[in-house]
């Protein structure tokens, strides 16, 4: 198995970040606290191994795909070593090892189409498309493989380089991912470098660099987007959200309320797009309350590396921080626990499965992302007010309509304003579709071809008149 390389000269020791195992709660490791000149350099790389890169069309294709197989040959390794740092269950790590692969297989085949413009003229104009040059990745801590692959395999498949800055939470999988890559792909066409802020900031204002393209919060976001104009380089923003469940009255509760209690609660509710919110008929609330509070009691918390456990810690102790503030304020504010609403005693980032009632429609455990285990489910009258309040807030990523009668739920789909919407499911996606959030939820097309072409730039070619010839 390679190894990753902290890329210094013996004898000087690095300076180095810990790495907490979220399930101890204690450090187990650390990586390289990485500073801007390293990172210039890595830019520096990047854009020499961008000429050879760019070049082969043919050869990235065999490159990616021998990437895909060296990934999945090291599952073996990456798995453990992401639920470690991550926290989430084993399988879930797998899963995510998997779908790296996967995405890379994907775009390794895409290739972006050249067109003839037939306008009615005797100019023919042709569009080619072009690579933009380093392209800077950076991701957060609740997906870190299969997020980094949401950028880096599109920006390489579409011929640009690039350097890959994980969460300095979730540094390692990434790290050994970056090695197990390398043996697949030439020196240098990706770069994963780790460290503490401004890290980010140095690699997103880079003058090298010419996308930039970041998923995190709303807020580093802003930072980020406010960053890359320093250089005017391409941003693709994929952000927060607030995604809301909108509970139909011919819904058969039974039959969906496993689905609905893991669109809340995988990755202990750590997901961008995991329902958030549940709005739920009335006359069916307290139904929903019990049939969602019964499986958080009964799920097996623990360890992500024990077999037994399906919902793991809270990744870092400022989320965990965070997670039970939110909710303290909402109890506080009136609401019900139904059960849950606290940390679990012993080592370790976990907290409760929580399930609230009587939740104040405008608290912030409402209107603003908790990013934990911790579920509002509120009861509405009118299914008007029900998509008014679920269109309510800041964020659009995606939302989810749940009943009987498909054609009811698919129109009540249709008013959501957000980039996905799905029916008696939630968070699932295809590689080949697009993925965007609207509001404050993102900027710019990841996903498919759409997440190809947003890492190329149309080049437009004119070929004379006959008469010019
Ligand atoms: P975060 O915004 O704190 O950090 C994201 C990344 O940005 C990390 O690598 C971090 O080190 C880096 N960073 C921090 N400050 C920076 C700066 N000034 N400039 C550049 N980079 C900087 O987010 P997080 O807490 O790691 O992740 C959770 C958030 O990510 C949630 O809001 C979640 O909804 C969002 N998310 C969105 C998607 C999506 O596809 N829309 C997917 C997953 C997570």
């Amino acid at each position: 198995m390679p190894t990753p390389e902290a890329g210094r000269a013996p004898g000087h020791p690095a300076p180095s970040l810990p790495v907490i195992d979220p399930a101890t709660g204690e450090t187990f490791d650390e990586t390289p606290d990485q500073r801007p000149d390293e990172l210039d350099d890595a830019v520096d790389r990047a854009r020499r191994a961008w000429t050879g890169w760019r070049a082969d069309p043919a050869a990235r294709t065999t490159g990616l795909n021998a990437a895909a197989d060296a990934v999945e040959a090291a599952g073996e390794d990456l798995a453990p070593l992401l639920t470690r740092e991550q926290g989430k269950p084993l399988a879930e790590s797998y899963a995510e090892v998997a779908r790296t692969a996967a995405r890379l297989r994907y775009f390794a085949d895409l290739a972006p189409r050249t067109r003839r413009i037939d306008d009615g003229r005797p100019v023919h104009s042709e569009i080619r498309w072009r690579p933009l040059g380093p392209v800077a990745a950076i991701v957060p801590w609740n997906f870190p493989l299969q997020l980094a692959s949401a950028k880096f395999a599109p920006a390489l498949a579409a011929g640009n380089t690039v350097v890959l800055k994980p969460s300095p939470y979730t540094p390692l999988a990434t790290r050994l991912l970056g090695a197990v890559l390398a043996t697949a792909l030439p020196e240098d066409v990706l770069t994963v470098v780790t460290g503490r802020e401004p890290l980010g900031a140095h690699l997103a204002s880079h003058p090298g660099i010419r996308h930039v393209t970041f998923t995190g919060s709303v807020p580093t976001g802003r930072a980020v987007a406010g960053a890359a104009a320093a250089s005017l380089a391409r941003v693709t923003l994929e952000l927060g959200g607030n995604d809301a469940a909108v509970l139909l009255d011919d819904v058969d509760v039974d039959r969906i309320a496993d689905r609905l209690f893991w669109a809340a609660f995988r990755n202990c509710g750590q997901v961008c797009m995991a329902v958030k919110r549940v709005y739920a008929p009335a006359r069916l609330h307290a139904e929903v309350v019990e049939a969602l509070a019964h499986r958080a009691k009964t799920v097996v918390v623990g360890p992500g590396l024990d077999p037994d456990t399906r919902l793991g810690p809270v990744n870092n102790a400022p989320q965990l921080a965070r997670v039970e503030r939110v909710t303290q304020q909402a109890l506080a504010a009136g609401a019900r626990a139904a059960t849950g609403g606290h940390r679990l005693d012993g080592p370790g980032y976990f907290f409760a499965p929580t399930i609230l009632t009587d939740v104040p429609p405008d608290d912030p455990v409402v209107t603003e992302e908790q990013f934990g285990p911790v579920l509002p489910v509120l009861p509405y009258r009118d299914l008007d007010e029900a998509v008014e309040a679920a269109n309510g807030t800041g964020f659009g990523l995606g939302g989810s309509v749940w009943g009987t009668d498909l054609d009811r739920a698919a129109a009540t789909a249709d008013r959501l304003e957000c980039g996905t919407a799905w029916i008696n499911h939630h968070a699932e996606l295809s590689l080949a579709q697009p993925f965007a959030g609207v509001k404050d939820s993102g900027v710019g097309v990841a996903g498919g071809p759409w997440g190809l072409y947003g890492n190329l730039r149309p080049f437009v070619v004119h070929r004379p008149r006959e008469e010019e010839r």
